[in-house]
C-alpha cells in the first residue's frame, strides 16, 4: 500500500500519560494563542483543542505570571501541558515546579550551558521531558558563520552540540525539533537528524502562514516526513485558531496511511452534472465529522450517474441529482430521499457509526 513505510525506530519518551517515540501513535499537537497568565481563557481554549482531539498542549511562558498560572491550568485540562520557554532559565524551572508536564526550550537562547544544566537538575527532579527545539532563527552564530548560514547541516549540528550537553548530564527524557520556515530545509534537517540519533522527534515548519499557504506547506513537509517514517508527535502551526492545527494534523496522518482518527470525506469537486449545493452541504458534513473518532469513510459527491461508482470505498454516502438524492453505502444505492432530507440522512448515518465504533 502506498506509504506503507517502516517507521523510523525512536526511543520513547512520556509528555505525562502521552508517550512520545518507539510505537506509540504519533500525536497531534498544538499550541494556545492566549495570554497564559489568563487562566481562564487559556483554559477555554484548551478545552477547544481538547474537544478537536488534541493531545499535547504547549503554552507560551514568557513571565513568572504566566509560569505560577501553569499549576491552575493543569487543574482545569485533562492533556499534558509543555510549557514554552525562550530567553529564562528561571521560567524554565518555576514552569516544572508548578506542575508543567513537559519543556521546550532552545538551548541556543537558553543563557549557556550552566544555565542548561540548572534546568536539566529541575526537569530529572520533576521527571519532566524535554524538547531540544532548534529554529533556524536560532542558530549559534559560529555555526551560522561556519555552515555560512542556517542550513540543515548547520541545526543539524546546533542540535548534536545540546544533546552532547544533555547526555553528559546523563538526561535522555528529550525529544528534538529542527523547524525551519521553509519546507526544503525543514524536511533536510529532519532527515539528517533521524540519521544521526534515536531521539523522538516532534515534526513541524515552523512559520508556516495563514490557512492556506499555512495548510500546504505544512501538508508537505510533515507529509514527506511522516511518509518516509520520521516523525513521533507532529504540530501544524497556523496563523489561526489552533483548532484548525489539530485538524489539519490528523488530515495529514490520514493522508499519509499513518494514523486514522474521524472520518476521510470524500467528496466530489463537482461539475455540469451537480445538481445540488454541494460547496455547503460538505461544509456541513465536515463540521459534523469534528467531533467523530470513527476511522470511516463518508461520501459526498453531486451526481448520482457517477458518485456511487467514484465513492464505492465510502461507508456511507450521499450523491445528488435535480430534487432528490440517495444515500449508498459501499457504492449500493440503498434508498432514494428527497433534497430537502439528503443531508439529515447523512448525519444520522454518520452518528450511527460512530456509535458503533464507540462500542468496539
Ligand atoms: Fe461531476 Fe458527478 Fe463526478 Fe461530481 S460525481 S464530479 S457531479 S460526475
Amino acid at each position: 500500500m502506498a506509504f506503507d513505510i517502516t517507521r523510523r525506530k525512536s526511543r520513547q519518551i512520556h509528555i505525562g500519560s502521552v508517550a512520545v517515540g518507539g510505537e506509540a501513535p504519533v500525536s497531534v499537537q498544538s499550541m494556545t494563542t492566549t495570554d497564559t497568565a489568563d487562566v481562564e481563557a487559556t483554559v477555554a481554549q484548551i478545552a477547544r483543542l481538547e474537544a478537536a482531539g488534541c493531545e499535547i498542549v504547549r503554552v507560551a511562558v514568557p513571565n513568572p505570571e504566566a509560569a505560577k498560572a501553569i499549576g491552575r491550568i493543569k487543574n482545569e485540562i485533562a492533556i499534558p501541558l509543555i510549557a514554552d520557554i525562550h530567553f529564562n532559565w528561571r521560567l524554565a524551572v518555576a514552569a516544572m515546579e508548578a506542575g508543567a508536564d513537559g519543556l521546550r526550550i532552545n538551548p541556543g537562547n537558553i543563557g549557556g550551558r550552566e544555565k542548561t544544566l540548572n534546568v536539566i537538575d529541575c526537569a530529572r527532579h520533576h521527571k519532566v521531558a524535554i524538547r531540544i527545539g532548534v529554529n533556524s532563527g536560532s542558530v549559534e552564530k559560529d555555526l551560522l558563520k561556519k555552515h555560512s548560514g542556517p542550513t540543515p547541516r548547520a541545526m543539524v549540528e546546533s542540535a548534536l552540540r545540546n544533546i552532547a550537553i544533555f547526555e553528559a548530564a546523563n538526561f535522555f527524557d528529550i525529544k528534538l525539533s529542527l523547524k525551519a520556515s521553509d519546507v526544503a530545509r525543514t524536511v533536510e534537517s529532519y532527515r539528517l537528524i533521524a540519521a544521526a540519533c534515536d531521539y523522538p522527534l516532534h515534526v513541524g515548519v515552523t512559520e508556516a502562514g495563514g490557512l492556506f499557504p499555512g495548510l500546504v506547506k505544512s501538508s508537505l513537509g510533515i507529509g514527506m516526513l511522516l511518509a518516509e517514517g520520521i516523525g513521533d508527535t507532529i504540530r501544524v502551526s497556523l496563523t489561526r485558531d489552533p483548532v484548525e492545527e489539530i485538524r489539519a494534523g490528523f488530515e495529514i496522518l490520514k493522508a499519509v496511511n499513518r494514523r486514522h482518527v474521524g472520518p476521510d470525506i470524500i467528496s466530489c469537486p463537482t461539475c455540469g452534472r451537480c445538481g445540488i449545493d454541494l460547496f455547503a452541504i460538505v461544509e456541513q458534513v465536515e463540521r459534523h465529522a469534528l467531533a467523530m473518532r470513527a476511522p470511516v469513510k463518508i461520501a459526498v459527491m453531486g451526481c448520482v450517474v457517477n458518485g456511487p461508482g467514484e465513492a464505492a470505498e465510502a461507508d456511507v454516502g450521499i450523491a445528488g441529482g435535480r430534487g432528490e438524492g440517495v444515500l449508498f453505502k459501499k457504492g449500493k444505492i440503498v434508498k432514494t430521499i428527497p433534497e430537502a432530507n439528503l443531508v439529515k440522512n447523512l448525519l444520522a448515518e454518520m452518528d450511527k457509526l460512530e456509535t458503533n465504533w464507540g462500542k468496539k
